[in-house]
């Protein structure tokens, strides 16, 4: 494989700009259902909040971290100090009170690996999943939401890798490929990587916020407006990006070495974090660091079996967008 290192993008790539910004278009919610959620949002609190004062509802996933296409359902995390219930209890009387307000499909799943209740609104047809005190997601998605007003590109970029991923079936973490959040900090990774930077690590510059988590502080530069046009020095464009992602995950990336991390900027060993040989369940064939939670591995959930179906459908992409007369069709075509 070491050979193709030294291929070079198509001379025609940037004729893909403007089809690549037209699937990305499409793929933005319209604004009327931000104003759905918000309704639902508003209407949950009001419910929440009878039972449990000072409970507080957080909105967290792809409606809040500004990577959520159209219809995406919601993710709402209910924040509440209880020292005397158990989280199933607690999941348990949620689901009674949504229950007898009209909203449909109550079901609580306290087995599951994140317990939740499980609902769908009838008057704005969205449904959405409660969590208890999941804080650390209401933060990552913070810190996602931040690195996407940095640079448009990244909000296109990753659309464009979770349609993809979606569309060809790499996007199912019970079948071990990888979360949408893992292939979001893909790309931030990527961007942070380019020369000239695109994107800065947050994590590495000033401090400007700053929380502790189920003892992990989480604290990062967050007044992204102060950066100012990030960067604008780097002119690549959207096709030479999607190109470059592929090519790298494809070709470049060193599998049985490295590990990406958000947090530092940069990529480290699996020596230095110990996840050389599988722990458990955990395998570790393709390595992403949460920002916060840095002991865990994004990748962890692949296996065997599945690190080869991501690495050829990795290698797929990347040979499309190099030789395909069409590649923002033949990348989509559903596997
Ligand atoms: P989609 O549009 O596919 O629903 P999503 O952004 O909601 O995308 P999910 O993978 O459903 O992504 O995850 C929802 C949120 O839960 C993420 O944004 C993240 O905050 C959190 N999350 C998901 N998986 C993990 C994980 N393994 N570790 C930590 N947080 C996670
Ligand atoms: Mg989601």
């Amino acid at each position: 494989r070491i050979y193709k290192r030294q291929m070079i993008c198509r001379r025609d790539i940037d004729n893909l700009n403007v089809p690549f910004l037209a699937i990305y278009e499409s793929l933005i919610p319209p604004e009327e259902e931000k104003v759905k959620q918000k309704q639902l949002l508003a209407l949950l609190e009001k419910l929440v909040s009878k039972e449990w004062p000072k409970a507080r509802l957080y909105i967290y996933g792809s409606c809040a971290n500004s990577f959520g296409v159209s219809k995406s359902d919601i993710d709402i995390c209910l924040a509440i100090e209880e020292a005397n219930m158990e989280k199933s209890d607690i999941l348990m009387k949620l689901a009674d009170i949504l229950q007898s307000d009209n909203l449909q499909n109550v079901q609580a799943l306290t087995r599951a690996r994140v317990p939740i209740v499980k609902l769908m609104d009838p008057v704005t047809g969205i449904s959405c999943d409660i969590c208890i005190n999941n804080l650390l997601a209401v933060v990552n998605t913070k810190l996602l939401r931040d690195y996407a007003q940095i640079d448009a590109r990244l909000r296109q970029l990753a659309f464009i890798i979770k349609h993809w991923a979606k569309s060809r079936g790499v996007n199912e973490t019970y079948h071990g490929t990888l979360s949408s959040y893992a292939y979001v900090l893909m790309c931030i990774h990527f961007l942070q990587q380019r020369r000239p930077a695109i994107l800065p690590c947050l994590q590495e510059m000033g401090t400007t916020y700053s929380v502790n988590v189920d003892d992990v502080k989480c604290a990062y530069f967050d007044q992204v407006n102060r950066l100012g046009d990030f960067g604008r020095r780097n002119k690549e464009t959207i096709a030479q990006l999607v190109w470059g992602f592929f090519y790298y995950w494809a070709y470049c990336h060193d599998y049985a070495n490295s590990v990406i991390s958000v947090r530092t900027g940069s990529i480290i060993s699996k020596r230095e974090k110990d996840w050389t040989r599988r722990v458990g369940n955990d395998r570790h064939l393709i390595c992403i660091e949460d920002p916060f939670e840095i002991s865990h591995d994004l990748g962890r959930v692949v296996d065997k079996r599945s690190i080869k179906i991501l690495r050829e459908e990795f290698e797929r992409a990347a040979d499309i967008m190099q030789y395909d007369p069409n590649p923002c069709v033949k990348l989509f075509e559903p596997y």
